[in-house]
């Protein structure tokens, strides 16, 4: 069944050399970088706040900055990232980087508010413009480019012109409305579940920290709780302390839809079960928490995420895919724009699978420049967890670091096509010069090792 709607006009709200899609780590980096390379930069952003699923998905953290390179932990993401850092750290809401997983990974959380007052200042200083509480629904393509982006605002419907545009939505909400193909899943009926998050406060840290210390520490107490009638949704949960140390992060829920299966955060119905979903699981792993977990017996929910964690969506098919074998063997790519150093993270079923890199090796692959080129649109990137990755390679690579920098790749090579002509081709971009360009702004392309 089917409703005719009537055909309409659609005023156009402004004319820019980039729109962004987005305000995650990727559109962060995006739309800061090409308004740096001297781009009229919008970014458009469905929420009233930046910051992605950092903030609406209330992951509070930055994975993927840290490798563990040749044994040794270093920082390889570099970049537009270390100023949002820097502000976050002036703000008072960086914490220290944490260990686990034997010293395999290296993470820094965050406060949520922080970020998004970072954020803020991070693109306005570089003079990109911010139109919140609109959503991206809709495109009017030219042949092969996209002539106008259509947003839904509470103003009404608007249309924005730009020369190039960056999908950052997490979802390739943009991509797939030009026709870019793209995929969904391990292509047998599967993915990377998602997850509510929540935090509490109240925590006695010293008491926590001795009952649960590393990540996998509270797997044991959820393991003999479970023989006294509590209920969990996976193994693998992550219960870690903030900044402020009364405060922890807590990452064990699984939304499965109805089916049992992966929820599929493309479709409405399903995307509006899993919030009641998570939040019910939550429910129960907070009273898990306060009376069987020494420390939380006297804390309190702080906060729920404003929505469901979205780990997998679309990816979509671009000029090179991303490929899980890429991460583990540390691969090399002649038109590298950063580095990947998060391993392989899939959240299956019941459960959390590593797929690390091989010990005493770089620790990191190379990310091409060709996995933001979308196939069919030619004024087009994609950057962030929707780029083009296969499932096992968007496992790792979803993380924030590589997001960063696959976003200042994309911002960077916007501005400097944006800055030809009105129909120059981002295929036809000179890669080396993009490449020296980031080098130039401290990004790190992991040529060295
Ligand atoms: C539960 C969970 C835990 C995680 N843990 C970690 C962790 O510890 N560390 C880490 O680094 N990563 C973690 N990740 C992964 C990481 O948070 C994301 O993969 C990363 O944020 C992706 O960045 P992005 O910029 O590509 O997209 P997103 O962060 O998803 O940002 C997309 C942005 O686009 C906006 N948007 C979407 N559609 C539209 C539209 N149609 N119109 C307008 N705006 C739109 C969204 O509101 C959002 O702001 C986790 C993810 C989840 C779900």
């Amino acid at each position: 069944m089917a409703v005719r709607e009537p055909i309409r006009d659609t005023s156009v709200l402004g004319s820019y050399d980039v729109v962004v899609v987005g305000g995650g780590p990727a559109g962060l980096a995006a739309a800061s970088s090409a308004a740096r390379g001297g781009a009229d930069v919008l970014l458009v952003e469905r929420y009233g706040f930046l910051g992605g699923m950092g903030t609406a998905g209330g992951v509070t953290n930055f994975a993927g900055l840290f490798g563990l390179v040749h044994g040794e932990t270093r920082q390889v993401v570099h970049g537009v990232v270390d100023e949002l850092l820097d502000r976050l750290d002036r703000l008072g809401g960086l914490n220290e980087p944490q260990q686990g997983l034997q010293g395999r990974i290296t993470v820094r959380s965050y406060d949520v508010s922080t970020l998004k007052c970072a954020a803020d200042d991070l693109l306005l200083a570089a003079g990109v413009k911010l139109l919140f509480h609109a959503v991206a629904v809709d495109v009017a393509m030219d042949d092969d480019r996209i002539a106008a982006l259509v947003v839904e605002t509470k103003s009404g419907r608007r249309a924005i012109r730009a020369k190039l545009f960056i999908d950052c939505s997490g979802d390739a909400d943009l991509a797939a409305r030009a026709g870019v193909p793209f995929e969904t899943g391990d292509g047998h009926g599967g993915g990377l579940f998602p997850t509510m998050m929540f935090r509490v406060g109240g925590v006695d840290p010293a008491r926590a920290l001795a009952a649960i210390g590393e990540f996998k520490a509270i797997d044991g107490l959820m393991s003999e709780a479970a023989g006294r009638g509590y209920r969990f949704p996976r193994e693998g949960a992550i219960v870690r302390p903030q900044k402020n140390p009364t405060e922890w992060r807590v990452n064990v829920t699984q939304i499965r839809n109805a089916q049992g299966s992966v929820m599929d955060a493309t479709d409405a119905l399903q995307l509006s079960d899993g919030e009641i979903e998570g939040r019910r699981q939550i429910q129960e792993y907070f009273r898990f928490l306060k009376h069987e977990v020494p420390g939380f017996e006297h804390a309190h929910i702080v906060e729920i995420a404003p929505q469901v964690g979205i780990r997998e969506s679309r990816r979509i098919e671009g000029i090179y895919q991303l490929s899980g074998q890429d991460i583990v063997g540390c691969a090399d790519f002649d038109d590298t724009i950063g580095v990947n150093s998060w391993p392989m993270e899939l959240h299956v079923a019941g459960k959390v699978e590593w797929g690390f890199y091989p010990d005493g090796s770089r620790g990191f692959c190379q990310l091409p420049f060709r996995m933001l080129l979308p196939k069919g649109v030619s004024n087009l990137l994609v950057a962030g967890r929707c780029a083009s990755m296969t499932h096992e390679g968007q496992s790792a690579a979803r993380a924030s670091g590589a997001c960063f920098a696959m976003g200042q790749a994309a911002g960077t090579a916007a501005a400097m096509v944006a800055s030809e002509s009105t129909n120059a081709a981002l295929r036809e971009l000179d890669v080396s010069s993009l490449q020296t360009k980031l080098t130039a702004q401290g990004a790190y392309l992991g040529t060295d090792l």
